[in-house]
């Protein structure tokens, strides 16, 4: 009896994002799937920040960047450090 091939799965995106997650360490690339898939916000910013870091989960925690619009959006964000910017930014000129 032949053997019946299964038809090969389509896959999902364009070779070039598989080459791009190649890079991505294993435990990181679900967030940027999901991101890619269009399904989380906060997938997108969690994604965007690990890849602005190099995928280095502390560098997201301290990032020092604070005129970046994802800073008060970032994961890993320590519990004590306010959302509104206006208040970091009162505390560095001492207010
Ligand atoms: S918040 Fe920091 S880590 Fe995230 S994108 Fe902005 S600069 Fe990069």
């Amino acid at each position: 009896m032949p053997k019946i091939k299964k038809p090969k799965k389509k896959k999902e995106f364009p070779d070039h994002i598989y080459k791009h997650m190649e890079q991505i360490p294993s435990s990181m690339q679900s967030a940027y799937l999901t991101a890619l898939r269009g399904r989380s916000m906060k997938a997108s910013i969690k994604a965007f920040c690990q890849e602005c870091t190099g995928w280095l989960k502390n560098e997201i925690k301290d990032c020092p960047s604070k005129r970046c619009p994802l800073h008060p959006h970032r994961p890993y964000r320590p519990d004590n450090e306010p959302k509104d910017r206006r208040i970091l930014f009162r505390k560095e000129r001492n207010e």
